[in-house]
Formats: structure tokens, sequence, C-alpha cells
């Protein structure tokens, strides 16, 4: 699985030591909730979540929410899909909403959106990765861990057509792989 990594971007030990301190702001901007509730989107965000779940010492409720915005390929479909039978009740919650990466801000927009629909009290979102470039949809994330350059990455949560999500660190495919 390796072989198919053209580069290794961001290294698990720069991961593991940013989680720290992002964990740490989230830790303190939301010690006063009662519960703090976070939902995560799958199944991009599973690794993230678990790992920057675990450093955040508050009580707090796990959610998650089923979107589609790929569909297989390596480019953003432009559609968020809710696959979802039953969404996460947020009443008059603060919301925690948990992604992967940043792309052309779709998702993060459509699912903040969906939230508050929902009667969220507010939304706050925290993301993995955050590509530099100009988005279809203007959001930006209250937490972002790393920034990086506009190409595609697995690993750490992310995939290429379901696989590569637990490589523990994130990398660019060699495009030996990349089916044309
Ligand atoms: P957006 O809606 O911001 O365009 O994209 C967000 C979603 O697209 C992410 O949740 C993620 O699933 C997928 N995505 C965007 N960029 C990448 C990438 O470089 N690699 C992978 N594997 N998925 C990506
Ligand atoms: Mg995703």
């Amino acid at each position: 699985m390796d072989n198919d990594i053209e580069r290794i971007l961001v290294a698990e030990e720069v991961i593991e030591k940013r989680l720290d301190v992002i964990a740490a702001r989230i830790t303190e901007d939301f010690r006063h909730e009662e519960t703090l509730q976070v939902v995560a989107i799958l199944k991009g965000a599973l690794v993230f979540m678990a790992d920057l779940l675990r450093r955040v010492p508050l009580k707090l409720e796990i959610e998650c929410l089923n979107v589609a915005s790929y569909h297989g390929g390596t480019e953003s479909s432009g559609q968020v899909d809710f696959l979802d039978q039953k969404l996460p009740d947020v009443k008059g919650h603060t919301i925690l909403l948990l992604d992967d990466i940043l792309d052309t801000g779709r998702t993060l927009q459509a699912v903040s959106a969906k939230l508050m629909e929902m009667g969220a009290k507010e939304v706050k979102t925290a993301v993995l990765l955050s590509k530099d470039k100009v988005r279809a949809a203007e959001v930006e994330a209250d937490y972002t861990a790393f920034e990086i350059a506009d190409e595609f990455v697995v690993g750490y949560g992310l995939d290429y057509d379901g696989k590569y999500r637990n490589l523990p660190y994130v990398g660019v495919l060699d495009s030996k792989v990349i089916k044309s």
C-alpha cells in the first residue's frame, strides 16, 4: 500500500503534535458547554475524530453523518447528498462539526446549513486539512490542523476509491494508481 504513495505530505508524528494543539484550543473554547455535541462526517473524518476527541477531556457526545460528494473520483461532484435515514437531533445544541478536508467548501457549507436548519444553536467546524484555493462555497473552518496545496491526498481517513484510509499519514497518491 505504501508503494502507491508518491510522497508523504504530513507525517504521523507531525499530525499527533498538531492534534495536541487543536484539542487544547477546543477544550478551552467549549469548556462552558454542559455537553458538547460533536458531529463527524463519515467516513473521511473517522480517524481524525478518534485521535482528536481522545485529547478533549470534556463531556461530549458523538454523532455521525453520512454525506457523499465525490462518488469515487478525484474531483468533487458539486452536489452534497445526505445519505442517512435519520439525522441526529441537534436542536438547541452547540455543534462541533468535524470533516477530514476543506476543498471546494460545499460539504461544510451544506452540512452547517442543514444543522442550523435542524435547530442547532451554533455550528463550529474543525478540519484536519484545508486546501489553499479559491472555494466554490465561501466557508472557512474554525479549527484547521494543516493548510495544504491544492492536490489530491489520501490517508489518515481520506480515501481513493474506498482505499488508503488506514494510512497513518497524509500522502499524495502516485499518478499510476489513479484511474483515468
Ligand atoms: P468539499 O465539499 O469541500 O469540496 O469537499 C469535501 C469532501 O471532499 C471531503 O469530505 C472529502 O471527502 C473530499 N475530498 C476533498 N479533497 C480531497 C482529497 O484531496 N482527497 C480525498 N481523498 N478526498 C477529498
Ligand atoms: Mg468526506
